[in-house]
């Protein structure tokens, strides 16, 4: 071991074995517990149990139907190849490789998702299935750690030499990235080491890969999920050299030629100004350079950082946390004579302010990148704003990837949905049970359900931190390592009366703190403790601290109000101007054609600045869903045919309309569907 892992070691705390470092024991989803310059830690994979409400709600059909439907899509040859492909590279089954290249990263996902879910519910018909799956996933790495099916079948089969990267468009180290992960977690959740060592030497692998391929070869690989996961297995591992490796990956982003802006590697990523290109590579790569952060301190990668939030959050995001408004599209768009300059970009940000809503991409992969990233810059700042973008990003636009019953999915997410429009976009906006072409979205959307319940929370030198509200149990340890128990009451986001119970306090009493995030939207929020109301700051958009030394049975009662708001955009989006959006809490309503009378088009509802709107509690395919009713305004019906522009029509007619969560858009069979609505004329 040489001085610097050695000082390293020091530094963790770990020991030494004769094969080097220790395993990380802590385990939370995020590991950033050792992370110098991460304000925040995670708590463990199973310290926090949904008990009631929405997340409750999710997780039980995630855990009941998305996580066994998946295994069972990805282990099916005539649905999915994701798995054959493992069995024929191992040798254990005949065949041809079928699938995307990204296939084996899928199945690293769907694996991910039943190890998350384990770490909850330790159901021993799971981690028998993980088992069975790694065994034929270690039998396909080839000696030096390679693993990439459609290389070693071709190699099998003597139509190739198996080497790495020689396709610089497909996804092998995407894949990596995600075995990464996948690994990491299920060490976590089981602590059982099998697919950390395939995945240790996947990393090794890639770590002398960079070391010596050629500038070109070694160009950053598309869609990089393996920043965050090389960083995710220095965590585990302790091994100095996977994050050299991170690093690295970061030091030669965009140093080369060919690079693009559809994949953020044109410029060097230290002089990028601009998010632009593919959302779900942009939000990854985001993330990953916040995980390298944590661990290096390295200012020049925080200050990207900030100027990329900024340009999403304030300039290309949509009001539902969605990311990448066009299908297709150029970059840079009009800024250059030179065509060279003009490249293609897809699924990508498009210009500032360029919103579309019926053509609005909104790839689940991207909106979940955003969750990833946000939640690293919340576990380095403890800044509040990323845990807003964080809730908005999961109660809409990651929801609505999945349908409620939790086995059909979307691949992009609109903001509006007309069967008039005369043309056919490429991917369905009904959910399906299988895309066949890109199926990136139903594993990650599955696992990030699944794993909900680790973000909720957070802790730090002072405290406990509430990132996500929802009915649940927690079991943590302060840093000190005290033990702490509390159970949260809520039926938020439908309510905003949030009550906390201590049921366990550390037992030489001392001060620590609860830092209750007030959601940027909540104006007017209320807080008791024990009963009477506590004089700590409760301002929105930040995290108000109560400090005291606590005692078993101690209440906190924390009050959001949940108005229905109606919200405007910036004017500077076209696509948007004289409409509103409703918005109660964190989620975005919508406006759907199975609750308009018969003959009427969603597209004629006006709404008036003052309409009021009565919460209902109605069921969707069994699930609690808070609708929204109330009176609005309906313009005359007329016939758009063979006409661009006329002169305006009135909205005089009252109608009575009922809005449904985003999310559960499409639930009720085929529908049109709008969040934008005009206001009252
Ligand atoms: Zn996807």
């Amino acid at each position: 071991m040489n001085k610097i892992s050695q000082t390293l070691c020091v530094a963790l705390g770990c020991f030494l074995l004769s094969g080097g470092p220790a395993l990380a024991q802590q385990k939370s989803l995020v590991n950033t517990t050792a992370s110098s310059h991460a304000k925040l830690s995670g708590v463990d994979m199973n310290a926090v149990t949904w008990t009631q409400g929405f997340w409750a709600d999710r997780f039980k059909v995630a855990q009941e139907t998305m996580v066994p439907n998946i295994w069972n899509i990805y282990n099916d040859p005539k649905v999915s190849h994701a798995f054959r492909n493992f069995e024929i590279a191992a040798g254990m089954a005949e065949g041809e490789h079928k699938g995307p290249s990204f296939h084996d990263g899928d199945f690293y996902k769907v694996l991910e998702s039943l190890a998350a879910t384990y770490a909850v519910t330790k159901d021993p018909k799971l981690d028998q299935e993980m088992d069975r799956a790694i065994a034929v996933i270690a039998k396909v790495q080839q000696d030096d750690g390679y693993i990439y099916t459609p290389a070693i079948i071709q190699k099998k089969k003597n139509q190739g030499t198996g080497s790495a990267f020689q396709d610089k468009v497909n996804f092998e180290a995407y894949n990596l990235g995600h075995l990464m992960t996948a690994a990491c977690v299920h060490y976590r959740a089981t602590g059982k080491t099998s697919l950390l060592n395939v995945a240790k030497k996947a990393t090794d692998f890639l770590y002398n890969y960079y070391k010596t391929a050629s500038p070109e070869l070694s160009r950053n690989a598309i869609c990089p999920s393996h920043y965050m996961g090389t960083v995710e297995m220095y965590r585990t591992t302790q091994d100095p050299k996977y994050l050299e490796l991170a690093q690295n990956l970061v030091n030669i982003h965009g140093t080369t030629d060919d690079g693009t802006d559809d994949n953020q590697d044109r410029i060097p990523l230290r002089k990028q100004t601009k998010a632009m290109g593919h959302a779900v590579r942009a939000s990854y790569l985001y993330a990953g350079v916040a995980d390298v952060y944590a661990e290096t301190g390295d200012k020049s990668l925080m200050s990207v950082l900030d100027l990329m939030w900024d340009d999403v959050v304030y300039r290309k995001m949509y009001i539902t946390g969605g990311l990448g408004s066009l299908y297709d599209g150029t970059s840079p768009d009009g800024t250059s004579y030179n065509p060279k300059d003009v490249q293609k970009i897809h699924q990508a940000f498009g210009r500032d302010y360029q919103l579309p809503n019926h053509t609005a991409h909104n790839e689940t992969c991207a909106n979940i990148g955003n969750v990833l990233w946000n939640y690293r810059m919340l576990k380095l700042t403890g800044d509040a704003k990323y845990a807003d973008v964080m809730e908005l990003a999961l109660h809409n636009s990651v929801l609505s990837g999945i349908s409620l019953k939790g086995t059909e999915f979307l691949y992009t997410n609109p903001l509006a949905q007309s069967d008039d429009l005369p043309f056919k976009q490429r991917w369905s906006k009904d959910r399906v049970g299988y895309i066949a072409l890109s199926n990136c979205c139903p594993p990650n959307v599955v696992r990030t359900v699944a794993e909900v319940h680790n973000y909720a929370y957070s802790t730090s030198d002072k405290g406990i931190w509430f990132n996500l509200y929802g009915g649940n149990k927690l079991a943590t340890k302060l840093k000190d390592g005290s033990d702490v128990k509390l159970t949260q009451e809520t039926n938020y986001p439908w309510d905003g009366n949030i009550k906390v119970t201590l049921d366990q306090v550390p037992r030489k009493k001392k001060e620590f703190s609860m830092f209750l995030r007030i959601p940027g939207w909540a104006d007017g929020a209320k807080l008791l403790v024990n009963g009477k109301p506590h004089n700590a700051k409760l301002t929105p958009g930040e995290y108000a601290e109560v400090s005291a030394r606590w005692a078993k049975g101690d209440k906190i009662e924390l009050v959001l109000p949940m108005e229905a708001k109606l919200i405007e955009s910036n004017p500077l989006v076209e696509e948007t101007r004289n409409q509103v959006a409703v918005k109660r809490g964190p989620v975005v309503y919508c406006i759907e054609s199975v609750d308009m009378p018969k003959g009427q088009s969603i597209f004629n509802v006006t709404l008036p600045a003052d309409i009021r709107f009565t919460p209902k509690l109605i069921k969707i395919e069994n699930s609690d869903v808070m609708s929204l009713e109330g009176n609005a305004k309906l313009i005359k019906n007329q016939d758009w045919d063979k006409q661009l522009y006329r002169e305006i029509a009135k909205d005089n007619q009252t109608v009575p309309v009922k809005l449904v969560p985003y999310y559960a858009w499409g639930n009720r069979g085929h529908a049109e569907m709008s969040v934008w609505m005009p206001l009252s004329r």
